[in-house]
């Protein structure tokens, strides 16, 4: 470390207590001494003068090589937006890993904008960094008053990023990416619905395939916000981890296109009595919430997107530049792409053996194995990266009912 860096970290000290230098990737980051904001055993990275979360590592591995699948697809030259950076590992991992041209780190917080500061003089890269200490719609909305528009945005905040789509839906380029974090789970699960109301203008449902639900509620609130500016929105790579929701989606100007896109909104109807569901591509209103299945009347999710959440090219562009990425290989992350990859061609709403062994009243039957007997039939069907229960399939309720029975029956026999 030069002199000038080491005499620039000593002086953040006096702001932000004790500070360590950590590597993330292929970046070398100061930050708080995260071993002292714990509860117990527990990490409180919120306490911490400048939020950094070492649990959300594997998301960042991931986002850095779906910025560089969309560099190399799209434009190798992009140049992001890293809107609420904090310490600015986003960004600085973004410019040295995923190689955008440039990027704009921001936060409003004083004390991050310091710290950023010293992590892109640390990693060399100060030139192709540009950093700001503004509310984030202020800055979005004065560079675009400038006609200055990023090929991507990167909006990562605490909670629910509702407050930032506006702006950003207005500075993103034309073909540019827009990549969202949500983590107000509560809410997009259906555990806190009417603040799902209030935030998504949407109905969650708490049920055993919330998680695709609430990935499909933020995509549709971006959607309707992009309509009105015709806008269209083209998903490219969404998951779901632990208590972290990411959509990654392309954003095309055009009245026309932008109604395209609102033909792919609508709703899920689920029957909690014999637990059929499906989605309807229904938008503002739904018709009928009859079950088709039996005399019950569905419940309701929505409105939002029933459309792809992936595009699976771009899942595959993902693949290969994992599979240059040496230095991020770990089972967890091939696991997790080899999932995506499959789910991405595979039809939408999963099922989970855990509801299906409640409904039938049977015990519960492994998913693989489930998998598997769909496939001998010549069916569709994947594991899904939303739950480790969980599966998708083209087959009829009735038929893997009959499949999950048939598990069971053989299991008694066998015994
Ligand atoms: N992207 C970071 C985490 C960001 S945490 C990472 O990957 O580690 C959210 C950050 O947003 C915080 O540092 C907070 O100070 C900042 N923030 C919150 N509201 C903001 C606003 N309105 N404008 C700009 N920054 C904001």
């Amino acid at each position: 470390m030069g002199a000038y860096v080491k005499n620039v970290i000593d002086n953040l000290r006096s702001v932000l207590g004790e500070l360590v230098e950590i590597r993330e990737g292929l970046i070398r980051l100061i930050i708080p001494n995260l071993a002292k904001y714990t509860q117990g055993k527990r990490l409180e990275p919120r306490w911490a003068p400048v939020f950094y979360n070492p649990l959300t590592t594997t998301s960042r591995d991931l986002d850095t090589l779906v910025v560089e699948a969309y560099r190399n697809i799209y434009n190798p030259k992009a140049r992001l937006c890293d809107l609420l950076s904090a310490t600015g590992v986003r960004g600085l991992r973004y410019l040295v890993e995923s190689r955008v041209e440039r990027v704009t780190l921001n936060d409003v917080d004083e004390r991050a904008y310091k710290l950023m500061k010293a992590n892109a003089l640390l990693n060399e890269v100060e030139d192709r960094v540009a950093i700001y200490n503004l509310d984030a719609n202020l800055l979005l909305n004065i560079l675009v008053r400038k006609r200055q528009r990023f090929d991507i945005i990167d909006i990562d905040p605490f909670g629910t990023p509702v407050p930032f789509i506006d702006s950003a839906l207005r500075t993103v380029k034309d073909g540019g990416m827009l990549s969202v974090t949500a983590t107000d789970l509560a809410p997009l699960l259906g555990v806190k619905s009417s603040a799902c109301l209030r935030k998504y203008q949407a109905l969650s449902m708490n049920t055993s395939f919330s998680r695709e639900i609430a990935v499909r509620i933020l995509m549709g609130y971006v959607c309707r916000q992009a309509a009105k500016y015709e806008l269209a929105i083209i998903p490219a790579f969404s998951y779901s981890l632990s208590h972290v929701i990411r959509i990654h989606i392309l954003v095309k100007r055009g009245a026309t296109r932008a109604n395209e896109s609102l033909k792919r909104m609508g709703y899920v109807r689920y029957c909690r009595n014999c637990g059929y569901r499906d989605l309807v591509e229904e938008y503002p209103i739904v018709s009928s919430k009859a079950c088709p299945r039996c005399p019950h009347e569905t419940s309701i999710a929505g409105p939002l997107w029933v459309g792809s959440l992936w595009d699976s090219e771009f899942v595959d562009e993902v693949r290969q530049v994992y599979r240059e990425r040496v230095y991020l290989h770990n089972k967890c992350l091939s696991n997790l792409l080899r999932t995506i990859y499959r789910e991405s061609r595979a039809p939408p709403l999963y099922y989970s053996t855990k509801e299906l062994s409640r409904i039938l009243g049977v015990r519960e039957v492994s998913p693989k194995e489930i998998v598997k007997r769909l496939r001998n039939r010549g069916l569709f069907a994947c594991r899904t990266h939303f739950d480790t229960k969980g599966f998708k399939t083209n087959a009829a309720l009735d038929t893997i009912n009959d499949l999950v029975l048939s598990i069971v029956e053989g299991d008694r026999r066998a015994a």
